[in-house]
């Protein structure tokens, strides 16, 4: 039987010791860190998740300024908001919630965002810094959910270096940063993706397996190496049968009670990466804060 992975705990420690830095930077610059949400429309698991990024934020001591856009303004009225807030200097990283309008050009609006406030981590400038390396980790605007899945790893306190990762996604947003993450710690990456043959043999080989496809339950336990670490990062809302009723349920891209049979450690959905996604924004955040005021 697996540990499950408590992203959650994880999660809330990592808010407790950012909560203890913004008190210390506040009394040094008498400044808090400032993030400004952009949502466009009102897309339902937008509005959840903007909710819930914006509550976490304050509990933690990060100034949140909300930008609501509705469907009618344009994407130049979004531009023109964002080049403002690269110039405000209370604002310390912009995050504009995704997906856009379709009519919206995404690598446009998201190369307008100042890399250095790029909290997401989605900038080109950003991308590219973080598969060539250059800056040291502690200033580096990385992907929040691949960041979340690299500190869940590390803090099982094991030593990946050389072991074989497997990702199934190649998405900008997950797939690919966790790539170059897990590259530069040494583990011997696959992406699989779509298109890719024999995948469930390829997972088979994986020391560690990460699923980032967006399909409920789509890896399933004879999919995964005995004595593996399982990762989903998998959001699905699925309606079960209830009795009488149907009630909707959230389930991962992984089997969870099949991979528990066989992985050493698992994540569970929800209260597994979720949480610590939210968490790394908060970090990038405070990251930009004193990139910032402390140079
Ligand atoms: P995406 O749709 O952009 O990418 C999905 C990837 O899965 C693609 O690269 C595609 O090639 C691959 N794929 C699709 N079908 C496949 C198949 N049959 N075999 C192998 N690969 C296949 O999605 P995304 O934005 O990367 O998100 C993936 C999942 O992670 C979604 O469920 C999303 O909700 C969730 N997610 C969760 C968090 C979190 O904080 N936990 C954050 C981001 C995304």
């Amino acid at each position: 039987m697996s540990d499950i992975i408590n992203g959650k705990l994880l999660a809330q420690d990592i808010r407790n010791n950012l909560k203890e830095e913004i008190k210390k930077l506040y009394n040094k610059f008498k400044k808090k860190p400032g993030l400004a949400v952009i949502q466009i429309g009102e897309i339902p698991a937008s509005t959840v998740y903007v909710k819930a990024k914006t509550k976490k934020a304050i509990e933690v001591g990060i100034e949140v300024f909300d930008h609501k856009l509705n469907n009618l303004d344009s994407e130049e009225d979004l531009i023109k908001l964002i080049l403002k807030l690269n110039k405000d200097e209370n604002v310390n990283g912009i995050l504009v919630q995704l997906p856009l309008p379709k009519n919206f050009n995404e690598n446009k609006i998201l190369e307008t965002i100042d890399p250095k406030k790029d909290v997401d981590g989605f900038h080109p400038y950003n991308v590219g810094i973080l598969s060539t390396s250059q800056i040291s980790d502690k200033d580096l605007l990385i992907p929040c959910t691949p960041q979340g899945c690299l500190l869940m790893l590390k803090n099982l306190g094991l030593n990946i270096v050389g072991k074989k990762a497997v990702i199934i996604g190649r998405s900008n947003i997950v797939g690919k940063p966790m790539a170059s993450l897990l590259l530069r710690e040494s583990c011997t990456v696959t992406i699989a993706h779509s298109k890719t043959e024999l995948l469930p043999e390829i997972c088979k080989e994986a020391d560690i397996l990460i699923a980032a496809v967006g399909k409920p339950e789509f890896v399933k336990g004879d999919w995964i190496k005995k004595n593996s670490i399982v990762i989903d990062v998998g959001i699905n809302r699925i309606e079960k049968k209830d009795g009488d009723s149907i009630k909707t349920e959230i389930v991962g891209d992984v089997c969870f009670e099949e991979a528990k049979k066989v992985a050493s450690f698992v994540t569970p959905v929800p209260g597994g990466v979720g949480p610590m996604t939210i968490a790394c924004l908060l970090k990038n955040t405070t990251t930009a804060f004193k990139s910032y005021h402390c140079q």
